[in-house]
């Protein structure tokens, strides 16, 4: 229900809360429509706080009764909690609701999910499990009893004692409720044993339903490689006896860190090379290790309120990169990321949806696991380990274990842990973490007598609430080349802190060719008036791969926009360009693959929109088509041979090597499939033993419309399947012609296999036309109103997926005021619903006031 005036809650309100809580006492006794939950809690008053208001947030519960040091209590009730007075001093406090777990549909709380009972807390999902101060910084022990008739019941930290139809758990870490979690079901185990540095054993266990135990292998090593990892790279070892994680099919998001007790949505830990791909591999590799890294960066030291949320989400998902990146390869991994920052978070940035990796005002928390807060805090702490260099970084981060091990801390205590390392002071770098916007960097060049200089100029453009940027500390690396491509300066970093700033290089023979952003050392979007000749001349030359690949990608996007502006024909040096790299047996295949790749039509008209052109959705498509077959038929020889050549041989293995050999086949494939009309694919298709060849294959066909009878026959083969018919409700979207992409979406949505309560299957359909950007973007509308009518039927059943998804209305002021029109009609549509979730209405709200 929307609160008749939802509330905004600032940063810079923040007071502790008025009382410790000493600890925690929980029984469950669980029945699927009235679970009782009983609590005793000890407080005793915060001698650093000064209001003493007892307040214990609760929503959507029935309380039965309520007692204080054992005398029953009448508290004052309201939807969002309880208040009453207490007696000065320390004192116990105790309840009892009940709740219904089956009927909680918002996957928020305590809820049921294919007959197992799960728990989702963060954000503040367990004040709709019992009466609790509920925010991050109130942390304390638990311990928790468990009764229900099952096989399994799982709580955090140790296991106590257990018994017939009951389980009890004592967790000795003090944690906030968000990192609470409980689990009972009918499960099986996957177990192994690790032992930690200092030698202490620990018991691991997946529990998966029964039928995907023989999909629990992969997760189990990386969490096991992981774990490795954390202690040789961090020095960070794990601190229970046991360490479980439970897949569960309905789960708002990817996985959750919950102490000692990870839940992970099923798409995020369960693989096997029938059923996942390659891409979906190391995903579960990167999620595995990214919720286990939370044990210290997120568990151990938490957020003191929800805006610090990047604290613990923006060094994880750093050290998550940093992870894969030695698992695998680091310049793929480091080129994959940047296109998925450009993708989403910059998308995010120049819109209505902007707000800084802090934000310091929100309605619904909910609304802010963003790219920004995730995928930029994780960049701002790759400026500042370049800034600092690694050596310092590595005593910061050591510092910040010592020091605030057991804290609910703060960016500032972030920060500060670095200038007392360094000596630096990093006042001005703060701005990265509370000021919304990309900055815009321009460069100009001189070169005068052996004197090479460059003048940058950086400006960030106004955001909701922000119409004023100051600068702020830009890292750039940067390099030489020379004429003849061979590099005169190698990779210098250079400090930018002021607006406009000038560097100089003297002594040099003839006019250099600099490689700027090397790396793409901060998350910034360069604005450099080149030729093509010069982004081919780095295509072939330049040693960063990260901005080799970037030149190719700078002549992409050149040619298509000549294309499109134009009606020019694809330009003859991308096409030579593209050809060499594609035969450069130096280059690793998964480099090559992806430096194949062209712009998303959505980046494409992000760029034209930038440069005051209104996009033509259809117009991008049909360019990229146009572009793709002169590529395929300016490399009509190559192709056959490579793909010949990155045809790997003996059992399915999901390693980086050759995963990337599929990749670069995937991609000559795609192209030939153009020339051949799909006769390759068909034959990949036939004999493909593993899910990467067979689902790219069939989403090739489906591409050139041939796929029919493939279609079916792996409906045929995978039904039975749930995350492998999620790919296949996308893949029929994505694959779609514009004009097709909303009416395949509408007649998916009613499969018998579709369940909108389900958010994988919800966004593997409709989030795939969201994704398909001439698609959804259609002139007909029909994509809108289609994606409208699922987020009104969703919104009364689970708020959170609905207000993700509002996301892709977020891009409306790009279009022309036909579609702009549309648009807003559909979000008006469903901001006039009645009792809309305060999540979708917040989100709508925000975008509709761009
Ligand atoms: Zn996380």
């Amino acid at each position: 229900m929307r609160d008749a005036a939802p509330q905004t809650i600032f940063l810079k309100d923040y007071t502790p809360f008025g009382y410790i809580v000493q600890d925690v006492h929980l029984t469950f006794k669980l029945a699927p429509r009235a679970t009782r939950v009983i609590s005793r809690i000890r407080f005793a008053p915060n001698p650093g706080a000064d209001n003493k208001t007892f307040f214990l947030h609760g929503e959507q519960l029935d309380l039965k009764w309520a007692k204080i040091n054992g005398a029953q209590i009448k508290p004052a009730i309201t939807p969002e909690g309880l208040s009453t007075d207490v007696p000065e001093g320390a004192f116990t406090f105790e309840c009892e609701v009940e709740i219904s777990p089956e009927t909680n549909t918002a996957l928020e709380g305590l809820y049921m999910s294919g007959g197992m009972y799960c728990t989702q807390c963060e954000a503040e999902g367990f004040r709709k499990i019992t009466y609790y101060p509920d925010r991050p910084d109130v942390m304390s022990t638990f311990t928790v009893r468990v009764e229900g008739p099952h096989p399994v019941l799982l709580s955090n930290g140790n296991p106590a004692t257990s018994g017939e139809h009951f389980a009890e758990w004592h967790d000795p870490w003090p944690k906030p409720a968000y990192l609470f979690a409980l689990v009972a079901g009918d499960l099986i185990a996957h177990p192994d044993r690790f032992t930690t540095m200092s030698g202490k054993d620990v018991e691991l266990n997946i529990y998966v339903r029964k039928g995907d135990e023989d999909k629990c292998a992969f997760g189990m090593e990386a969490l096991k490689k992981s774990m490795v990892w954390d202690e040789k790279v961090y020095g960070r070892e794990y601190d229970l006896d046991i360490f479980n994680i439970v897949a569960v099919d309905d789960f708002n998001m990817g996985a959750m860190e919950n102490k000692g007790l990870n839940v992970f949505n099923s798409s995020c830990v369960l693989a096997s090379p029938e059923t996942s791909t390659d891409a979906n591999f190391e995903r579960i590799e990167a999620i595995i290790a990214h919720e286990y890294f939370h044990n210290w960066t997120g568990n151990r030291i938490t957020c003191r309120d929800w805006f610090q949320l990047c604290l613990k989400e923006g060094l994880t998902v750093y050290r998550d990169s940093q992870f894969t990146s030695d698992m695998r390869s680091a310049s793929v991994k480091r080129i994959s990321d940047v296109i998925d920052l450009r993708g989403r978070q910059f998308a995010e940035d120049g819109g209505p949806l902007a707000h800084p990796v802090r934000p310091d005002r929100f309605v619904e928390i909910n609304n802010f696991y963003t790219a920004t807060v995730y995928e930029k805090g994780a960049e701002v702490i790759g400026m500042l380990k370049t800034l600092v260099g690694d050596d310092a970084y590595a005593k910061a981060l050591d510092l910040y274990f010592e020091r605030h091990d057991g804290d609910a801390a703060t960016i500032e205590d972030w920060l500060q842990v670095f200038e007392d390392v360094t000596g630096r002071n990093l006042k001005r770098f703060k701005r990265w973490y509370t000021s919304a916007g990309t900055p815009q960097l321009s460069v100009k060049e001189s070169f005068k007598n052996g004197r090479y200089k460059l003048t940058f100029r950086q400006e960030t453009p106004p955001t909701p609430g922000q119409p004023q940027k100051k600068p702020r500390v830009i890292p750039i690396a940067v390099g030489l080349l020379d004429e003849s491509g061979a590099e005169v300066l190698p990779t210098q970093i250079l400090e930018m802190t002021k607006r406009q700033q000038s560097f100089k290089w003297e002594g040099l023979a003839s006019k250099p060719v600099p490689s700027i952003l090397r790396g793409f050392s901060a998350p910034v979007i360069l604005k450099r008036y080149t030729d093509d000749d010069e982004r081919a001349f780095l295509l072939a030359h330049d040693t960063d791969p990260f901005n080799r690949w970037e030149a190719g990608r700078e002549l992409a996007k050149s040619t298509l926009l000549n294309m499109i502006e134009d009606g020019a024909s694809p330009d003859t040096r991308y096409l030579d360009g593209m050809l060499a790299v594609l035969r450069d047996d130096a280059l690793d295949p998964a480099t090559r693959a992806l430096m194949l790749g062209l712009p998303s039509q959505s980046e494409l008209a992000q760029t034209l929109a930038d440069k005051g052109v209104v996009p033509d959705p259809q117009a991008i498509y049909e360019a990229v088509q146009t572009l793709n077959l002169a590529m395929a038929q300016h490399m009509q020889d190559t192709l056959p041979r490579i793909y010949a050549q990155c045809q790997v041989e003996g059992p399915y293995s999901p390693d980086a090597e050759p995963a990337g050999k599929r990749e670069l086949a995937i991609a000559t494939l795609g192209l030939g499939s153009r020339l051949d009309g799909g006769k390759a694919a068909k034959d990949q298709f036939a004999s493909a033993d593993n899910m990467t060849l067979q689902i790219s294959a069939l989403a090739i066909l489906l591409r050139q419309k041939v796929g029919d009878t493939e279609l079916d026959q792996f409906y045929a083969q995978w039904k039975h399947d749930r995350l492998v018919m999620d790919k296949w409700f996308g893949l029929q979207v994505g694959a779609a012609v514009p004009e097709d992409a909303a009416y395949i979406a509408e007649k998916l949505t009613q499969h018998p296999d579709f369940d909108h309560k389900n958010p994988n299957r919800f966004r593997a359909t409709l989030g795939a036309l969201a994704a398909h950007h001439a698609g959804f973007h259609h002139i007909s509308g029909r994509g809108y109103t289609l994606l409208a009518d699922w987020l009104i039927t969703l919104d009364p059943i689970n708020p959170q997926t609905t207000a993700r998804m509002c996301a892709a209305f977020q891009t409306w002021k790009r279009y022309d005021p036909k579609r702009q029109e549309m648009i807003l009609a559909e979000v008006d549509r469903i901001l006039a619903q009645p009792n809309l979730s305060r999540d979708t209405a917040e989100m709508l709200s925000r975008i509709r006031a761009a």
